[in-house]
């Protein structure tokens, strides 16, 4: 595919034009820069035979039809804010945007559901659940541009995975197109559903290898009427441990977020990023910010008061600060969301995302650090993430330059394989992570992978080269 000649590509270029169903098209040297890469990748001008943007299912299953019937490789893409490199194109695809089908059809408050196209954003998916006096907990810090679709298609996580689930467990039926153009519609509204296969599992989490999400419904919550947040410093990853099993026990259901800061990344962000001032002194071994969503304001305010008050008589914590307002809740949260500000302070560096046992994790990372001084005495890292769900972000930045990538991440992977841990805890494989699959994934479920896929699509059209290891 990769050696078209320019009249093979006038011809598949009019073919698919000429299908039915399929709508207008932009050709490939007309496609704008933005669909030529996502939040890591950037492709050259001309690598896309194709920008498609269906309105409807339809209009997407003839699409799907004519690729599958000419060949032609297809890059299933969201708003690209995928941090794998799952929507990146690859030479002579056609891109396949989902943009347009962005309507959210409806909102069921007795069932607590909403009905949506695949490629309406999180953010108005989260305002018209707001709307209606429910709630879709699903939040990251792309939710302005990334999609329903996208979300689902990575099992995207984010900050109240804790209490919540990953978008795995906040849908409830969806509508998908298969390679050869089959529309497979299971658009369930209901909790129960024990119909045997549950199918939609093929196609959430498996980054549009298996087929195109057209249309989902999603499960909404109450909306909480409280929000209490505190950040903590702790001795050591011991306190840590038992500081998360206390704030369980003491509210219970209420507890939304338990991240993790360790001191190399909460030093960084409060002396690096403008005007972050640390909120408490440096110093300490870990920095916890724990928060809960409740209905009842004032018992929620007095009950987690009390249960940090005991956390800091017991000498599990050593220091907290409990916000009392919105501005200060979003003062805390600043500081943990300074991740986002890697890219200017702490750059270049390579970045992982990755799952330990919760009971592990201050182990690994203290092996880790170790590993990688001993191999090169110089590195800098960054330790930060969701704890309570188990899953460490970090960065490794071996001095200045060009970092050497492939050393770094063998040297990560090898010890995450180690520690039984997984290699992607929620940003996916797409194409920066499939070759190191194997470090979490056995040949046997490598092989029925593949014949998963070649089942579903017997020609590879759909986002080949991501995921599964060549
Ligand atoms: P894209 O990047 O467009 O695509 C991602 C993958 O899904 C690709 O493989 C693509 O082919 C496929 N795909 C897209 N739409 C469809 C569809 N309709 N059907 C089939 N396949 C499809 N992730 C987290 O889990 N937690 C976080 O906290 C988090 N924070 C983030 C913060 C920032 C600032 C950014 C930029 C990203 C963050 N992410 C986070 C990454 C997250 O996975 C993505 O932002 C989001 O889920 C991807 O959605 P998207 O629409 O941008 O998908
Ligand atoms: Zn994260």
């Amino acid at each position: 595919m990769m050696d078209r000649t320019a009249s093979d590509t006038a011809s598949l270029l009019a073919q698919l034009a000429a299908a039915p169903g399929v709508g207008d098209l932009v050709p490939g040297d007309a496609v704008e820069p933005a669909y030529l890469g996502d939040w890591m990748t950037k492709a050259p001008a001309g690598t896309a035979l194709a920008l498609v943007r269906p309105r409807d299912t339809a209009a997407l299953s003839a699409t799907l039809a004519a690729c599958h019937s000419l060949h032609l490789p297809v890059v299933p893409q969201g708003g690209r804010t995928g941090l794998a490199g799952g929507a990146a194109p690859v030479p002579g695809c056609v891109l396949l945007s989902l943009e347009r089908m962005n309507r959210i059809e409806g909102v069921d408050a007795a069932g607590a559901t909403l009905t949506v196209q695949a490629g309406a954003t999180l953010q108005s998916v989260q305002e018209a659940a707001r709307e209606a006096g429910l709630f879709f907990p699903l939040d990251l810090g792309g939710r302005g541009s990334c999609q329903i679709g996208g979300n689902l298609s990575t099992n995207a996580g984010g900050n109240r995975v804790l209490r919540y689930g990953m978008a795995r467990d906040l849908v409830l039926g969806i509508e998908v197109v298969l390679a050869d153009g089959t529309v497979l519609s299971h658009m369930n509204t209901m909790l129960k559903d024990n119909t045997g296969f549950d199918m939609k599992q093929l196609f959430i989490g498996t980054e549009g290898t298996m087929g195109v999400i057209a249309r989902a419904v999603l499960r909404l919550h109450p909306q909480p009427r409280s929000t209490q947040t505190a950040l903590c410093a702790l001795p050591d990853y011991a306190s840590v441990l038992k500081l998360l099993r206390h704030v369980r026990e003491g509210v219970g259901p209420t507890l939304s977020a338990f991240e993790l800061m360790w001191p190399d990344f909460y030093g960084l962000v409060t002396t690096r990023v403008p005007g972050l001032e640390p909120p408490l002194p440096h110093g300490a071994g870990a920095y916890v910010l724990v928060e809960a969503l409740g209905v009842e304001p004032d018992e929620d305010a007095a009950r987690f008061e009390r249960v940090l008050g005991a956390a800091l008589e017991s000498g599990i914590v050593g220091n907290a600060v409990i916000a009392q307002s919105g501005a200060e809740t979003a003062k805390l949260w600043k500081v943990r969301d300074a991740s986002g500000e890697l890219r200017s302070i702490f750059w270049p560096h390579v970045g992982f995302d990755v799952s330990i046992p919760t009971r592990a994790l201050g182990d690994f990372v203290g092996e880790l650090t170790e590993r990688l001084r001993r191999r090169w005495p110089q590195v800098q890292t960054v330790f930060f993430g969701h704890v309570g769900d188990s899953n460490v972000h970090i960065g490794v930045k071996v001095g200045d330059g060009e970092q050497p990538e492939a050393q770094i991440e063998e040297s990560v992977y090898a010890v995450v394989g180690q520690w039984q841990g997984s290699i992607s805890a929620e940003h996916g494989i797409g194409l920066l992570k499939r070759a190191h699959l194997h470090h979490s994934r056995s040949p046997q479920e490598l092989a029925l992978l593949r014949t998963l896929k070649n089942a579903l699509d017997p020609h590879g059209i759909l986002n080949p080269g991501k995921v599964l290891p060549a």
